[in-house]
Formats: structure tokens, C-alpha cells, sequence
């Protein structure tokens, strides 16, 4: 009944870039190269890397265990600084920063390289060696890049915390990863207010036995950091003193680069593990894949260091291919709705990489903040972190990227550490769906199957899986060796499974269609919350929309909506009436909602995706569980109030 067809705007299948329809030959005799012989494949595409020792073995796979590269040895951080500035990239800006009043910072490499050799002789001053565990919690300043590659130049393993999260969650993830060392900040800046960074950091430590040292960013100078003899430095101060070469550590390509806990979306978050040789060849192949990047492109992902993408697109690819990458610390729309465009304007952004749910938020403050600007810099764009719903995408393409700009949507995992399926636009032109990550990249065999890996014909919606493995996939999760076969191995015998539902179709698009744990059984219609949150969006008085299902006697379970609307609305029981009515008429009348709510914000964790765990708690009455990735817990208080007349 429900059929992802009208997911197709009036683009569909002939969208074109260039002149003509281009076969995609390039791309799939490549791709058909990389799983025929993934060995000769993975190991000609390494040599994008400096390799101090090649490589025994390129695979050794022992499910579900993969291990790339056995016995190379290099080190990330000299990938990702030292070789550039033995060329024409010395004097290139490696890192542009900007924060919300417009002060602005340039690192080129050889500061960068400066700045990394340093700190790394401060951690080594401090005790840490190979293995060790660092955390770093820090704002979005180029520092978070300096301490995470020093780690990895001494072959110290980061655990980057979002600096958004609370002392608890900051706790939990120190003590999870046993880190012996802690580099953080007095404050941070956001919406123009400051935020105390060091409160939150000392109440964390009452609870964290492994942490010998805190170096601190002192960046608030007019006011002093208490610090507590024998435990806190400053890390001007440290870097006084510190040597400016250390030599990199040569690490087994296996060696834990980092670990990093996931978004807490649907559960508590997992301590993610990934190496260094695989992990950096695949987020470097990936990137260039995605967007062909050469030396004029100022690349802009707006995500956070704390998340994957931020690990992985802000630092990792960018600065191993020697790419501008820019960083900006505070809100995209602060002061005003125009600041995104403003960044892309003040650098001469060549990229951008951004997700949905900030596509959705500069659509509803109108067109007018985006005409103002000159973009006429951006050549491509991308979308991560959630299945970006059509309305949203052709705004993206036709007010941001003045339809000259394809948009890369790249569905991935923290798992699997660069994007798995997403549009080889580097490679070349992909007639693009709006709504549709596009393929299954280079090396990544994908299928749709259904609850017992049976491969489903097209247009049946199933479980995403992987079939082999890739070098960006997971080591594990750290010390928890049960979770990790249970959470991606059980469940689909001899895949990986990512535990999204998705659906290929004739043309063998993928679209993901959102979390197989937040699929909606109605009467025995399987609804995905995704699918149905699309049409929600697409109505005029909807801005933002999170469905759940309600459990019911007969029917198993209904839909409930909860709806940011677009503008005030005056008569509420009306508006529920007509956005139930075009849900009928869309999907069907088992979609329909049974009950609507009009809320001023959604639950979501701080890297802006739906917490419908939690609001299925919330109408059940029941703990809401682990909230320590939420963004907002006012978000919890007002949707309580909502219910209170229902539950
Ligand atoms: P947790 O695993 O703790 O619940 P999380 O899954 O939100 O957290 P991430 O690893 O940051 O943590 O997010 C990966 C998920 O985000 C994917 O499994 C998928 O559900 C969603 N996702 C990411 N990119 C896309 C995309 N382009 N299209 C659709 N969904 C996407
Ligand atoms: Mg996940």
C-alpha cells in the first residue's frame, strides 16, 4: 500500500547534471573491482596514505572481526600534517575558525604542525604513551583538533566528548574508556552567552578515579581558572616549555585511533572503536569520492568534533587530503539566521556539509536570508545524519545550491566510519533522487532483506545489511565484545546489520527509511516513523513532525504525532482535523494518526536527531532511560504538560 514512489518529486529519475545522462561505467566497474577482488582493491587504493611499513596482509577476516592492512605501520597525525608541508601545502590554510562575532583564526599546516608536535610533547610530559586513553572535551576550537591528531601522534587513543553533554554523561564516557588524561576548556561561547565548562568538568571528576591530569584552554581571560595543585595546568603554560618536534609514534594499522561513544539515539550510547590504518584510508577515499575535492576547495561540515562526522569530515579527510577545512564554534543562526551563509560568503566555501534537521530550520526563517548572500563559491553540498525528506532537499538544491549544486546525501554510521551508501559524485555525475542516499559505495556490498536475510525484490522495504566487510568498519566496542557481536551481528546471520529499514528500487537507489526499532506495526501494516514523519513535513502547517506508535488492543499499535507547526496556529482541533485528513489521503487511512500535538520542540540528542524513545516512554508513562545525549530537557516538560490531559 505505502509506496516510496511519491517520495519522488518532479526531479525523479531523470534528474540529470551536465548535458547529458552519463552510464554510470566509471563508477560501477570500479565498485564491481572493489568486491570481486577487495584485496588487490583496498590495497592500491592505501597508497593514498604514507606508510611507514606496507602491510602482510591487506584483510584478515575473521568474522566479525576485520582487520585491515595487517602489520603496516604509520601514524595519523603525520598523514594529516607532516607530509603536506614537505610541499606546496606548507603555507596553506589547514584550518579556518570563526566563531560567532566574527573573530576569526587561520592555522595553515605548518602552524597546525607546529601547534600538534608541541602537544604532543605535553601529553608525553604528562605520562601518556601508546594506548592511553585521553578525553577530550572541548569546544569547537582549532585546540580540539591539535590535542586529537598530538594523541594520535604519540599513539595515545582520543575519546572526544561533545562539549554540550552534562557532567554525568561527561563521567560515564571517561570512565567507560578509563582515560587518564583530560583536555578541556574554562568556557565555551553559544548564542552569545557563556558557558562555564569548568563547573561541569569539576563536577564530573568527584566521580572519575582515572583521570591523573586536566589541561585547560583558558580562554575567558578576564577571569581566573581555580586550578587544583598537582592535577590542572594551563595549556598555554604547557606548551611554554614543550618541545617542537616529537617524532610520530609508528602504529600497528590496527592500533585504536579512537573510540567514540554514538549518538544515544536509540539507546545508550556504544563505545565505538576504530583503527588507524583502515579507518584513514576509507574516510580519505570516501571524501574523495563524495566530492572530488582539489586543492581550491574550502570544505565546511558543520558538525561537531564530539560526533562521527565531525571526527571523520571535519578533521580526519580534510586535513589527510590537505583540504581547507573550516570550523566554527557557536550556532549556525546566531546572531542571525543569515550566519551560515555569511561563513560560506566570508571563505569562499566551496562545500558544505550539513544535516536535515539545520536544512529544515534555515527553510522556515524563508529565502530572503539565503538571497543576501553570495554563494556563488559552493559547487557541491551534502546531507548526513537522517533521511532528508524531499520538501527539504529541493530547497537545499534550488535556493542554496542555485540548482548548480548536485547534494551528496551519505547515509553512515559512527560504526562504519565514512559514508556506506551515498552518490560518488568525485567519481562522477549520478543522477540524483532527492530523498535517496543514491548507491552502495566502493567496496560496501549492500542489500535489503527481510527479518531472515532473505534478499527482497525491489521496492520492498527490509533491513539494510553489509555482506563484507569494508576498511572504515568498527574494531568493536570498547571492552564490550558481547554487545558488539549482539548489537550488529545477531540479528542477520553473516551480515552486518545497521539496524535501519530501507528500500532498493528498480533503478537499485537505496533509501533509508529510518530505524527498524521505530517501525510502526498498524493492523499489521508496517509503517516506518520516517516515511510517515515525510508526508507530516510536506503538509503547509507542519514544520518539524516526530510519530510514534501508541500500543492499541485491536490494532496493535497506532500512530501518534507530535508537530512543531510552521506558524501559530488559531484553532487547533481544525488544523489536527486537516493534517489527519492529508495523511489519509497520502499514505492511506492506517497511517492516519490517532492523536496530534502541537509542541514548541521535539526531544532530540544533541546532534539534532529524534529521541522517539523518549516520547514513546513519555506516552506510556513509563523511565524515560538513558537522557544523556538529550539537547533540551525543557523539550520533556512541555510535552508532559501536553499529555497530561491523555494519559
Ligand atoms: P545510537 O546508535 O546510539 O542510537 P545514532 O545511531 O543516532 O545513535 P550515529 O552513529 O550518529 O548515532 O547515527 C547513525 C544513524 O543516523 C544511522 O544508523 C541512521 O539511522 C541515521 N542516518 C545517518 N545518515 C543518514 C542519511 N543520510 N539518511 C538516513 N539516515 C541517516
Ligand atoms: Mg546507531
Amino acid at each position: 500500500m505505502i509506496n516510496h514512489d511519491r517520495l519522488l518529486t518532479k526531479f525523479g529519475v531523470s534528474m540529470k547534471f551536465g548535458d547529458k545522462y552519463i552510464p554510470l561505467e566509471k563508477f560501477n566497474k570500479m565498485r564491481e573491482e572493489s568486491l570481486k577482488n577487495p584485496e588487490k582493491f583496498w590495497g592500491e587504493q592505501a597508497k593514498c596514505l604514507d606508510w611507514d611499513k606496507t602491510w602482510d596482509k591487506v584483510l584478515e577476516w575473521n568474522p566479525p572481526y576485520a582487520r585491515w592492512f595487517v602489520n603496516g605501520k604509520l601514524n595519523a597525525s603525520y598523514n594529516c600534517v607532516d607530509r603536506h608541508i614537505k610541499g606546496s601545502r606548507r603555507n596553506k590554510a589547514a584550518i579556518i575558525w570563526e566563531n560567532e562575532n566574527g573573530d576569526c583564526r587561520t592555522l595553515t599546516y605548518y602552524e597546525l604542525y607546529r601547534e600538534v608536535n608541541k602537544f604532543a610533547n605535553v601529553l608525553q610530559n604528562l605520562g601518556v604513551d601508546k594506548g592511553d586513553r585521553v578525553a577530550i572535551y572541548l569546544p569547537m576550537i582549532p585546540e580540539a583538533v591539535i590535542a586529537m591528531l598530538a594523541c594520535a601522534r604519540i599513539g595515545a587513543i582520543h575519546t572526544v566528548v561533545f562539549s554540550g553533554f552534562s557532567s554525568d554523561a561527561l563521567a560515564e564516557r571517561i570512565n567507560d574508556a578509563g582515560a587518564e588524561v583530560l583536555i578541556t576548556a574554562d568556557i565555551l561561547y553559544r548564542r552569545g552567552k557563556k558557558i562555564n565548562l569548568k563547573n561541569i568538568v569539576d563536577k564530573s571528576l568527584l566521580d572519575c578515579p582515572s583521570i591523573n591530569y586536566v589541561v585547560y584552554v583558558h580562554r575567558d581571560k578576564d577571569n581566573d581558572i581555580k586550578l587544583k595543585e598537582g592535577r590542572d595546568y594551563l595549556w598555554d603554560e604547557l606548551m611554554k616549555g614543550a618541545k617542537k618536534y616529537v617524532k610520530p609514534v609508528s602504529v600497528e594499522s590496527n592500533h585504536p585511533l579512537f573510540i567514540l561513544y554514538t549518538s544515544g539515539t536509540t539507546g545508550k550510547p556504544k563505545g565505538v572503536v576504530h583503527s588507524t590504518g583502515g579507518y584513514l584510508v576509507y574516510v580519505t577515499k570516501t571524501m574523495e569520492w563524495t566530492w572530488g575535492i582539489n586543492d581550491m576547495d574550502v570544505f565546511w561540515c558543520t558538525a561537531d568534533i564530539g560526533w562521527i562526522t565531525g571526527h571523520s569530515y571535519v578533521v580526519y579527510a580534510p586535513l589527510s587530503l590537505g583540504t581547507t577545512t573550516v570550523i566554527y564554534e557557536g550556532a549556525i543562526d546566531y546572531p542571525n539566521p543569515g550566519r551560515i551563509w555569511e561563513i560560506i560568503e566570508n571563505h569562499g566555501v566551496t562545500i558544505l556539509y550539513t544535516a536535515p534537521t539545520a536544512i529544515r530550520m534555515l527553510m522556515k526563517y524563508g529565502e530572503e536570508w539565503v538571497k543576501s548572500h553570495d554563494l556563488s563559491t559552493l559547487r557541491m553540498l551534502g546531507s548526513v545524519g537522517e533521511p532528508i525528506n524531499p520538501k527539504a532537499w529541493e530547497w537545499y538544491y534550488e535556493v542554496v545550491g542555485q540548482k548548480r549544486c548536485p547534494i551528496a546525501d551519505c547515509y553512515w554510521q559512527t560504526e562504519t566510519g565514512g559514508h556506506i551508501i551515498y552518490p560518488p559524485l568525485g567519481i562522477q555525475n549520478i543522477p540524483l533522487k532527492p530523498g535517496s542516499a543514491t548507491f552502495p559505495g566502493i567496496g560496501i556490498d549492500a542489500d535489503v532483506v527481510d527479518e531472515n536475510g532473505n534478499s527482497l525484490p525491489p521496492n520492498k522495504k527490509g533491513l539494510l545489511v553489509i555482506k563484507n566487510p569494508w576498511p572504515g568498519m568498527l574494531l568493536g566496542l570498547w571492552k564490550n565484545d558481547v554487545r558488539y557481536r549482539k548489537a550488529y551481528w545477531e540479528r542477520i546471520k553473516n551480515c552486518y546489520c545497521p539496524s535501519d529499514y530501507a528500500i532498493k528500487d528498480e533503478d537499485g537507489y537505496f533509501w533509508i527509511l529510518g530505524r527498524a526499532d521505530e517501525v510502526l506495526n498498524v493492523a499489521g501494516h508496517r509503517i516506518g516513523t520516517a516515511e510517515l514523519e515525510h508526508v507530516l513535513v510536506s503538509h503547509p502547517l507542519v514544520a518539524e513532525a516526530a510519530v510514534i506508535g501508541k500500543p492499541d488492543e485491536i490494532k496493535g499499535e497506532v500512530p501518534v504525532a507530535f508537530v512543531i507547526p510552521r506558524k501559530e496556529i488559531d484553532d487547533k482541533k481544525e488544523a489536527k482535523e486537516q493534517i489527519i485528513k492529508y495523511v489519509r489521503d497520502t499514505l492511506g487511512p492506517v497511517a492516519a494518526p490517532t492523536m496530534i500535538f502541537f509542541v514548541n520542540k521535539l526531544p532530540k540528542t544533541r546532534s539534532g536527531k529524534i529521541m522517539r524513545r523518549v516520547l514513546k516512554k513519555l506516552i506510556l508513562g513509563e523511565d524515560l532511560g538513558d537522557l544523556s545525549t538529550i539537547e533540551d530537557n525543557t523539550s520533556i516538560e512541555e510535552i508532559k504538560n501536553e499529555l497530561s490531559d491523555f494519559v
